[in-house]
């Protein structure tokens, strides 16, 4: 057992001197400094990434977006000629990077069909963490045989595939107990494309079709912002990605004013650290404003499993994830009402 000073709970209330079990803390505890605090807090859950881009890290400056993860990209290219073997160390040292960082739950886009999922599972196999698998495959045909592989559907746009086929994938996820994501309203291009083609925008054609999470939502308008919180879906909010690659800041405050819930992820390993207190940090400073509750909601956004067993209900999905919490140092200044800023504003992990 360790006795933590303060426990941040899963419905965002403070205890004070809590007892957690062992086998229910993910980071090692290091031995109580007597100055300090321990601070007990559920895992961190880190809502989309891309893992098997990590080895490429340090290409992100000097390219725009198309050359870093268009279709002619450094991303894609590095893709197609990876071996299985590259691709297995990659998303290996991706997760142990994410266990590193407290981080018990990780949602991968995982790209290269069939084949590229079954390397994710591999390397799932040696891992205690809550880590689901979204495969893609352009044929609707080839999702009952993807399903053998993964826990969801990870759609790359509204664009890259015809609108029939995107509609069928999706049916035959759900048949198949998927749960279903896309990157919706990423870029003003893809945007505007759906647009003028189908008379909608892809976040009114991705919420009618049951899409689980929406990823981004940089460019979506304030109607189909009302509509996604309305809907049943969570949005995914990958702010630090987002800055450096569209210069664009995600709707993250409207979700925080109106108290809806939502994701955070670090999307593609090569541009970003798994690090949440990082995207928590760097969110926190770029809202407009600095309300107190902010901080609370972001935190309780990037550790919260609950938006995610319950879209695994909604697909009568096999899995359920697990809750495990972390251990952390904290001057011995922070106290009950300080908490969340030192959380959001100084932490380190
Ligand atoms: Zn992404």
């Amino acid at each position: 057992m360790v006795t933590v000073d303060y426990l941040l709970t899963k419905d965002g209330n403070i205890k004070k001197n809590v007892k957690i079990a062992y086998n229910e803390v993910l980071t090692n505890v290091v031995e109580k400094d007597k100055e300090k605090l321990l601070i007990g807090m559920p895992a961190f859950v880190n809502a989309h990434v891309h893992s098997a881009d990590y080895s490429l890290l340090g290409n992100a400056y000097g390219k725009n977006t198309s050359e870093l993860v268009g279709r002619n990209g450094i991303k894609t290219k590095w893709l197609k000629k990876a071996s299985e073997k590259q691709t297995k160390k990659n998303i290996s040292s991706f997760l142990k990077e994410n266990l590193k960082k407290g981080v018990y739950t990780v949602i991968d886009f995982r790209e290269g069909g069939i084949s590229g999922a079954k390397i994710a599972k591999n390397v799932a196999q040696e891992f205690d963490l809550n880590y689901l698998i979204l495969g893609r495959t352009p044929d609707p045909k080839e999702i009952s045989a993807l399903a053998e592989s993964v826990d969801g559907i990870g759609i790359p746009d509204a664009i890259r595939w015809p609108r029939k086929d995107i509609e069928e994938i999706v049916e035959e996820a759900h048949n198949h107990n998927l749960i279903t994501a896309m990157h919706v309203a990423e870029t003003r291009k893809v945007q505007k494309e759906f647009l003028q083609r189908e008379g909608e925008t892809d976040t009114e054609f991705a919420i009618d079709l049951g899409i689980d999470l929406l990823v981004h939502l940089t460019n979506a308008n304030k109607w189909d912002l009302r509509e996604v919180k309305r809907s049943t879906s969570y949005a995914v909010f990958s702010p630090r990605t987002n800055m450096l690659l569209e210069a664009q800041f995600p709707p993250v405050e409207e979700f925080l004013r109106d108290n809806i819930p939502f994701l955070l992820g670090t999307d593609n390993a090569f541009l970003n650290s798994p690090n949440m207190l990082r995207e928590i940090d760097f969110t926190a400073r770029t809202i407009k404003h600095k309300q107190p509750r902010y901080l609370k909601q972001l935190i309780n956004s990037a550790t919260n499993i609950s938006p995610i067993n319950k879209t695994l209900m909604k697909r009568n999905s096999k899995r359920k994830l697990k809750q495990k919490f972390i251990v952390i140092e904290a001057p011995e200044y922070i106290n009950k009402d300080t908490i969340y800023e030192w959380l959001a504003l100084h932490a380190e992990i």
